[in-house]
């Protein structure tokens, strides 16, 4: 083995030798992957081989595509066959809310170049005929979908590294990683020690202790699964041609033909979480005992489905462990607060998932950044909120519902309530109706006095749609109240401030007293964050942005600082308060302190420290709901307090609390668009209307800035626009197709009902020679071709002279 590497890859399952191969296809030679035993040690060799696209997330759908199409190259390279079965695949729809499930992943796949179709009953049976229909309703084949050998595909990665110049130990147990003091690691291992410039921990079965040898804990558990194989099955046997997949959610259950038997597959309720105290290190090429009695219910269910199965025997039955992330994605990418650390971990469908996410890593170490947006599969998507029981019991969760109906309005109950702020008490006496965000529970909305605070998940609009109409005519009208929570918040400080921000920052410093909007960006010039940067003093500053983005944002921050002169602290959880946005804001603040908070004295985008009561508060006045507003910052512990004082002083103002749901539902008309949806690496600036806020002239050499100005002389092919969709029941989310001319030409990025506009509204993209004032669309809403009409000025105080006023 050498004694130096640019990359170590611990692990030889098919997520290490798929990152070995991509980084060496990406011209990375000094690659070296290690591997305790043989390839294929951890939950690989023992895998079903089944591949698939369908995920709730596009662009981990996309990714799957990708991996699915890679086989044939890999096979070309190597000449190593992976046992390729095209069969194709049906999901099946046994409610009409799984119909909508289908229909709106159908719609998303349109865009993405995926060839999936919605078939009938009829068409399940003629290319399943083993498949008792009664009940379905339809299903959504894809053609991609099938199964491979894990072991021929692993190794067919591997040889095509090896074939690029990558290495491969074997048989050689990593026992220690220690970083150096030059940000490398020293990598530990029975036949000798190496020194990585950057190293990745693919361990698998395993991640958790050897992320543990480097002094991290990763937020992933192995869990119990099991599948069947049955005997030759006179039904499969006479066929001439094989039988597609059949996923049948309904009974929890996966189903391919194997030789002329049948394999099947269960998430099972009564699902077993493995290895709770760590997996031991003399775990090999074994199978956990089989346990029958768990997936009975679920046979019973399989039974009628394919009545053939009933008769077949067992040829066997493979108990085996694999790991999840409690959200069932990936966890890649570079670890917060620790440099040249990188994780590809929590691969749970890793002959569907492991080429994206080889690709992703090569691309993010070669190239600095990945091609698209992977916050659903990036480590840094969770936070030290993640306990090993909390990822367990989110891990259970996320199996049992591994073939569950996700409705965008849904919010998962277990391990909750997890974070909460002072105020959540008053807020259940409220009757509120909590999501959590990053382990943090925020208010929806405040559900009737006497109905059960729970919103129905729903694809059409919920239950909670009039009480939320009631919330934003109390913003609109009066002053509503709202929780400044599901803000982030960053406190930075010191003589090199200034000068840090603003090469972060694409946008103008505030001088003291004043905030501005600011987007950050990549060096390719996406946009990886929207701030709100307010000048406490000339060497202090405050930072907002999303709650769920704290991780991702820590780890930009720290990758950037320089050795001295700035520190920066996340007070997210210690800095919390209220925004009260609304005609009569203004008036409610003037109530409660004694400094001037008229315009003239506190114009729009300010920011002044003040005592509220006895709090010593940090006030802005800026709102995000579009109104006249000011955000509220205090102590966590002076909250209840500001709350009581808000309270008494606007019960004459027509003071309302409101919640998320209200608050997304104001923006609409106002065209904001939000973290995530429309603001996310994806897209740049130009293409979305933040270049507005980018300052192109300043000397300071920002990150993105070459980026950025070159795609302003070239100019966007793209832009985001606002529609007004003629939808009835059903407003459009995210990822709806838009069709013109007979052909999708762009997508949904969000959207919903606007309860002061009174209509329905959606963001989006569409091709630049396509926008135009007044411009007739449709957009694919659950299956239906729905109207929908671009306009360019907000449909609320388009000049902003009320927000401003
Ligand atoms: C019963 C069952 C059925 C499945 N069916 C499917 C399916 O149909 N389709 C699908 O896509 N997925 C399926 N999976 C999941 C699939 O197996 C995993 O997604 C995939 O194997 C994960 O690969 P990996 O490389 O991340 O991890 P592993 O395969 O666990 O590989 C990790 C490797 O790291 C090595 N290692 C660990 N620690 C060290 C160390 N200290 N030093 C050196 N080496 C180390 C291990 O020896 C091991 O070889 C199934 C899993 C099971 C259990």
């Amino acid at each position: 083995m050498k004694s130096h590497a640019e990359v170590v890859v611990i692990g030889g399952g098919v997520v290490g030798c798929s990152i070995i191969y991509h980084l060496t296809k990406l011209g990375l030679t000094d690659v070296v992957l290690i591997e305790r035993s043989e390839l294929t040690s951890g939950s690989t060799w023992h895998a079903a081989g089944g591949f698939h696209t369908l995920n709730a997330d596009t662009n981990m759908a996309a990714l799957q595509g990708y991996t699915i199409r890679l086989y044939r190259e890999l096979e070309e390279i190597t000449g190593q066959s992976c046992s390729l079965h095209h069969v194709g695949g049906i999901t099946l729809a046994e409610s009409p809310e799984r119909w909508d499930f289908l229909k709106s992943a159908r719609a998303m796949h349109r865009h993405m170049g995926l060839d999936t179709e919605l078939i009938s009953p009829a068409e399940i049976r003629k290319l399943s005929p083993i498949t008792n229909t009664d009940g379905i309703l339809g299903g959504l084949y894809d053609p991609l979908d099938g199964h491979l050998d894990p072991s021929g595909t692993t190794h067919a990665y591997a040889k095509a590294a090896q074939l690029q110049g990558a290495e491969i130990v074997l048989r050689n147990p990593v026992l220690e990683t220690n970083p150096r003091a030059d940000g490398s690691w020293e990598v530990v291992t029975e036949q000798g020690t190496i020194v990585a410039e950057k190293l990745v921990n693919a361990a698998g079965l395993w991640a958790r202790e050897v992320a543990a040898m480097a002094g991290v804990y990763l937020p992933l558990h192995p869990m119990e699964h099991q599948y069947i194989a049955t005997d030759a099955i006179a039904e499969v046997v006479e066929r001439d041609q094989e039988l597609p997949h059949v996923m049948d959610p309904a009974g929890e259950s996966y189903l391919r033909q194997e030789g002329q038997g049948l394999v099947i597959g269960f998430y099972e309720q009564k699902c077993v979480p493995w290895a709770v105290d760590g997996t031991r290190w003399d775990f090999g090429h074994e199978l956990l005992t089989e346990n029958l009695e768990r997936i009975e219910d679920s046979m019973a269910f399989a039974f009628k489905r394919y009545p053939v199965l009933a008769e077949a025997s067992i040829k066997t039955i493979v108990n085996g462990p694999f790991t999840f992330a409690p959200d069932g994605n990936p966890l890649v990418g570079p670890l917060p607060g620790l440099p040249n650390y990188w994780s590809a971990c929590a691969v749970m469908a890793g002959f569907s998932q492991a080429g994206g996410v080889g690709l992703t890593l090569a691309e993010w170490m070669v190239e600095g950044e990945p091609s698209r947006d992977v916050f659903a599969m990036d480590v840094a998507r969770y936070g030290d909120y993640c306990t090993p029981a909390y990822t367990r019991e989110k891990v259970s969760e996320n199996y049992q519902r591994r073939f569950s109906v996700s409705y965008p309005n849904e919010e998962l109950p277990v391990a909750r309530p997890l974070d909460t702020t002072p105020v959540y008490p008053i807020w259940k006496s409220q009757n509120a109706v909590f999501g959590d965000s990053y382990g943090m529970e925020q208010v929806n909305y405040f559900a009737p006095a006497g109905e059960l605070p729970y919103e129905t998940p729903t694809f059409r609009r919920s239950n909670a749609f009039a009480i939320v109409a009631e919330e934003v005519r109390a913003v609109r009208q009066a002053v509503g109240l709202n929780e400044v929570h599901n803000f982030s918040k960053y406190e930075v400080s010191g003589p090199a401030a200034f000068d840090y921000l603003d090469r972060l920052m694409a946008g103008k410093i505030p001088p003291v007293g004043r905030l501005s909007l600011n987007p950050m960006l990549s060096k390719k010039g996406r946009i990886i964050g929207d701030f709100t940067v307010s000048r406490l003093s000339d060497e202090r500053f405050q930072l907002t942005a999303s709650y769920a983005a704290q991780a991702y944002h820590m780890r930009w921050f720290q990758q950037h600082l320089p050795k001295d002169g700035v520190s920066i602290q996340n007070v997210s959880r210690e800095r919390i308060g209220f925004q009260i946005a609304g005609p009569n804001a203004q008036t409610l603040l003037s109530r409660v302190t004694r400094t001037d908070v008229s315009t003239a004295a506190m114009p729009f985008l300010s920011v002044c420290e003040m005592d509220i009561g006895q709090c010593r508060a940090l006030v802005q006045r800026v709102s995000y709901s579009g109104d006249r507003g000011y955000e509220i910052y205090v102590p966590w512990h002076h909250q209840v307090a500001l709350y009581q004082l808000l309270v008494d002083a606007g019960s004459d103002l027509g003071l309302r609390p409101f919640g998320m749901r209200a608050m997304m539902s104001l923006r609409l008309d106002k065209s904001f668009g939000s973290w995530m949806r429309e603001y996310k690496p994806d897209y740049t600036p130009l293409e979305t209307g933040l270049d507005r806020f980018i300052d192109y002239q300043k000397p300071t050499n920002f990150i993105g800035k070459a980026a950025v100005l070159a795609e302003k002389a070239r100019g966007a092919t793209r832009k985001l626009c606002t529609f007004e969709v003629e939808a009835k029941d059903a407003d459009a989310v995210a990822w709806e197709p838009i069709w013109h001319a007979a052909e999708v030409v762009g997508y949904v990025t969000s959207g919903g009902y606007s309860h002061s506009a009174q209509k329905s509204i959606a963001f989006g993209f569409l091709p630049i020679d396509l926008v135009a004032e007044g411009r007739i669309v449709e957009i694919e809403i659950l299956g239906e071709m729905i109207p929908a009409k671009l306009y360019t000025a907000a449909l609320f105080d388009s000049k902003n002279e009320y927000l401003r006023g």
